[in-house]
């Protein structure tokens, strides 16, 4: 993937992750240690969520006969981007109508707890997160998406991938409402993660969320997973860490 971040090197992303699983242990002056997860694009790969909603379009439009029925179910991860409309152009169907068309059916699937169970983990991302809460750390899943049409899907699929989660130290937190800006709505529930123990690390993939959980948290560990993130975002503060995964070999 062409990306704009320098990532750590495989041996410097084994070591950042080997520290902070060090830092889970519970010591004197930090006796609740938290380590806090963002689920889209940091834990979980999304895109093939996108991929079986743009089957089921393409379905529906060989049904109609539609022209565009092929490229769309040509899709492939590599040819998605953050934004559907993007996609859309990258496989050549600049339509207005039927982007529309395409934006509606994704959105109304997509944002909703029945297509969650497409989710795949981000390679070794179980089995860090497994890491942390066995040597004794909170973890905090908090993640942008609404709790009224993901939260249950949510809870499922952390489950089903093999995060730790539903045992004492583990919690999903989500928007109250899906109309919420991500960010702000960070921002504004960050601090409460007092309430859980002492943050000692961060992981998210929107540069905005990190460079607000650098500000919220100084001597955390803030960690950018380079997967996909928002047009436009913000530059990176210069102490967050960068990687591509949580491969550790
Ligand atoms: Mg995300």
């Amino acid at each position: 993937m062409v990306t704009a971040f320098t990532r750590l090197s495989l041996v410097d992303q084994r070591n950042l992750f080997a520290r902070i699983v060090a830092r889970c242990k519970a010591t004197v002056g930090h006796p609740s240690p938290v380590v806090v997860f963002d689920l889209d694009g940091t834990l979980m790969d999304n895109r093939p969520r996108t991929l079986a909603i743009l089957q089921e379009l393409a379905l529906e439009l060989r049904e109609e006969a539609h022209a565009h029925s092929e490229a769309i179910a040509a899709a492939k991860a590599e040819s998605l981007a953050y934004l559907l409309t993007d996609t859309l152009r990258k496989l050549g169907l600049e339509h207005p109508e039927l982007a529309k068309r395409a934006e509606a059916f994704w959105k109304t699937r997509f944002f909703s707890d029945d297509y969650l169970k497409h989710d795949i983990a981000l390679d070794g991302s179980v089995d860090f997160a497994r890491a942390c809460y066995a040597a004794g750390a909170s973890l905090v899943y908090f993640t942008g998406r609404d709790f009224p049409m993901m939260g249950m899907g949510s809870f499922q699929s952390i489950r089903d991938l093999g995060f730790p989660i539903g045992v004492v130290g583990t919690e999903l937190v989500c928007k109250p409402d899906a109309s919420i800006p991500d960010e702000l709505f960070k921002r504004n529930e960050g601090p409460k993660l007092a309430r859980v123990g002492h943050v000692v690390a961060a992981f998210d993939n929107e540069p905005g969320n990190c460079n607000a959980f650098r500000e919220m948290n100084p001597e955390a560990d803030v960690v950018f997973v380079d997967t996909q993130h928002l047009p436009g975002a913000p530059p990176l503060e210069s102490k967050v860490h960068i990687v591509a995964d949580f491969r550790t070999t």
